[in-house]
């Protein structure tokens, strides 16, 4: 067994293989150069200059050496011969595989004006990481281009340490892409109230740099000037390895709904692939999401073992910016209504139905933790396809909980559980 890409999803699916009986070779191939660890971290904790900057490691090296699980670091693979099932490696070294799985990811989508600027850069790796933390010091001056959840948590991370950051966004507000508009609205405060400053609806026209900084002129004709540039404008899924074997690309590598692409032989998982998602009618989609990444390894490795497991997760996905902590479950895209549930001040929740009421997604807001265990049981009610009623949903009387025991008398053993 085979699996590019040493990330989240390559990991656990290695270790997934080992821990469903798989006794052959397993080899985990990855361009980068760390032990691998976990990307959430990068724009939240690593930048804090108060704490050493380690990577959180995925699983530990005695972890990958007990289960025997060979690690190449910094090998890209470079050729995919489906006939005789080889995989050439850029160290000249070439792996035979029964099953591949390719786990390569997504990397950030690059501003062609920003291209060759030193003082623009982008967060993907550990590396980028570290060399961004070195910049955040007080009265330095950081543009985040992009108001995505990357570009907010560092510049909630580059505020609190007295970096002076503006957000620059495109488009009409901040986090438009699958947040719902009284959340994001939420956290443009909560950052205003930090002092970041955000410009919203400006597009940028040109970025030129010299000695003094990056000067960034805008669509109105405002100018400001930057030490350091973020860009962060959404990520694209590394498909050139697949493509250049001729595997079908559809927004990412395309898989069923086991992750085998159009050859049976090779899978592929995690923010590279594009899947149909069962629980939305089967609509393709790619998800960048730490969980989903996690479990489609999972899932890959099962399928690698001859199982005919379906993806038939309900996508989840966190932030923490601040004290705020923002969870979603499930997609609100296609929501026609959205009902409210008021947690406390600072804190609430938002319901996501369909036309005839079933629940599509949950969202929720507050401090640290606040929403998490609600976003769990809205998770299981949207995995029932539940319909639940519009008042008991708006009504923090109701607890959710009853909810998801009504929509299935099985789960009466929650109550116990989930507290
Ligand atoms: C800064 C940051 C913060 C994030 N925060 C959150 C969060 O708060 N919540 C959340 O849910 N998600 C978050 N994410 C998203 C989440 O981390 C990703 O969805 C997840 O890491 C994807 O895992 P992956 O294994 O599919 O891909 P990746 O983690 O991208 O790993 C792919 C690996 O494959 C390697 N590779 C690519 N091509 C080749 C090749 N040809 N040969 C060898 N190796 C190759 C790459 O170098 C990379 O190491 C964040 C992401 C970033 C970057």
């Amino acid at each position: 067994m085979v699996i590019v890409g040493a990330g989240d999803c390559g990991v656990r699916a290695a270790v997934a293989l080992r821990d469903l009986g798989h006794v052959g070779p397993i080899t985990l191939a990855g361009a980068e150069r760390h032990h691998p660890y976990e990307r959430p971290p990068l724009s939240k904790t690593t930048l804090d200059n108060s704490a050493d900057p380690l990577p959180k490691y995925i699983v530990t090296p005695e972890r990958l050496a007990t289960a025997d699980i060979r690690l190449c670091t910094s090998v890209t693979a470079e050729a995919i011969d489906r006939t005789r099932k080889l995989l050439r490696l850029d160290d000249g070294s070439v792996l035979a595989y029964r099953k591949l799985l390719l786990a390569t990811g997504a990397r950030p989508r690059p501003l062609p004006m920003a291209v060759g600027l030193a003082r623009c850069v982008t967060l993907r790796t550990f590396d980028d990481a570290l060399a961004l933390r070195a910049h955040l010091r007080p009265g330095r001056r950081l543009a985040v281009v992009g108001g995505g959840f990357i570009g907010l948590e560092l510049a909630a991370m580059a505020r609190e340490a007295g970096v002076d950051v503006t957000v620059i966004e495109a488009l009409p507000r901040i986090l438009q892409r699958g947040v719902p508009p009284a959340i994001a609205a939420a956290i443009h405060a909560r950052h205003m109230a930090a002092g970041v400053v955000i410009r919203c609806g400006h597009a940028i026209t040109s970025m030129v740099e010299n000695e003094t900084g990056l000067h960034i002129t805008l669509a109105d004709g405002d100018m400001l000037m930057a030490d350091i540039a973020v860009i962060g404008i959404g990520a694209l899924p590394n498909t050139a390895l697949a493509e250049a074997a001729g595997l079908t690309i559809d927004n990412g590598i395309a898989v069923d709904d086991c992750l085998t692409t159009s050859d049976p032989d090779i899978l592929a998982a995690g923010d590279c692939c594009s899947f149909p998602l069962a629980l939305y009618g089967g609509r393709r989609v790619r998800l960048e999401s730490w969980r989903n990444a996690q479990e489609q390894g999972a899932l890959a490795a099962g399928t690698m073992m001859g199982q005919h497991d379906a993806h038939r997760a309900v996508p989840w996905f966190w932030s923490d910016q601040y004290e705020l902590g923002l969870q979603i479950a499930g997609l609100a895209d296609e929501a026609v209504d959205v009902v409210r549930r008021d947690l406390g001040p600072d804190a609430f929740l938002l319901f996501h139905l369909a036309a005839d009421g079933r629940l599509l997604a949950a969202s929720g807001l507050g401090p640290g933790n606040t929403v998490a265990r609600d976003i769990r049981l809205a998770e299981m009610l949207i995995a029932r396809r539940a319909h639940p009623p519009r008042d008991a949903l708006a009504d923090p009387g109701v607890k959710l909980k009853s909810l998801v025991v009504a929509e299935s008398p099985a789960a009466r053993h929650l109550e116990g559980v989930v507290t």
